[in-house]
């Protein structure tokens, strides 16, 4: 299965995605994942995405273009992936057809998480993830069971993004609805779009999902 998670950021793609690639056994392909890694480590790309993100902004299409094909060039995408937070621009989405077609792997579906827009403040601003396990939570919406441990692991280190502050998400948002948004109905023409409630619980969405995949597999 080939699908490709979208949605405002703060609408769960990257909370969904990991439950994909524990159910299904995909490859979680996450640009802004991939590009973290490579501010942490330092590299030329890292260097020039970090203060990008900071401010909110989208990295430019060469870069993220660059790295997922390199990415799709490896083995383990071959047994299927969901992708999360590419593409982002129209330009993207070509490139990324283009790719896909070559390497005779098209889309099976495009999920579109629907969030409102105070929701998604909300739920950015008091976000943080487990360093261990990568468990997702928030400060008001979805603390831990016991302060300072993950439910999931037991590890008692945990990670905030340096972009998940109050004016950085109108930042993101607004990039958002000028540069991606726009995919909803490129993706809706190619008749590739579900929709799904991205505003109730995470198990309800992730419910949803099954229910297209469901449908998808016949
Ligand atoms: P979210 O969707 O929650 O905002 P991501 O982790 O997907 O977060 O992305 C964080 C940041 O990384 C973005 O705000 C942007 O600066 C950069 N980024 C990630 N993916 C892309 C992409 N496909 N194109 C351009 N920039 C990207
Ligand atoms: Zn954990």
């Amino acid at each position: 299965m080939r699908l490709n998670l979208i949605g405002p950021p703060g609408a769960g793609k990257g909370t969904q995605a990991h439950r994909l690639v524990e159910r299904h056994n995909l490859v979680q392909l996450s640009t802004g994942d991939m590009l973290r890694q490579a501010v942490t480590a330092g590299t030329e790309i890292g260097l020039k995405a970090k203060s990008v993100m900071d401010a909110g902004q989208l990295v430019s299409d060469e870069i993220v273009i660059g790295i997922i094909s390199e990415r799709l060039d490896n083995r383990d995408v071959r047994n299927g992936f969901v992708l999360d937070g590419f593409p982002r621009t129209l330009a993207q989405a070509d490139a990324l057809a283009g790719l896909l077609e070559e390497k005779r792997m098209p889309l099976d579906r495009v999920i579109l998480l629907e969030v409102d827009d105070e929701a998604l403040v909300e739920r950015i601003s008091g976000r943080f993830t487990c360093s261990n396990c990568g468990a997702g939570y928030n400060d008001t919406l979805a603390p831990t069971k016991q302060p300072g441990v993950c439910d999931k692991c037991g590890a008692t280190e945990f990670s905030r993004r340096s972009d998940d502050n109050a004016e950085t998400v109108r930042e993101r948002l607004l990039a958002y609805y000028k540069s991606t948004s726009p995919l909803i109905g490129y993706y809706h023409a190619k008749d590739l779009l579900s929709r799904v409630d991205g505003m109730g619980e995470m198990e309800a969405a992730a419910a949803a999902i099954e229910e297209i995949l469901a449908a998808i597999r016949g």
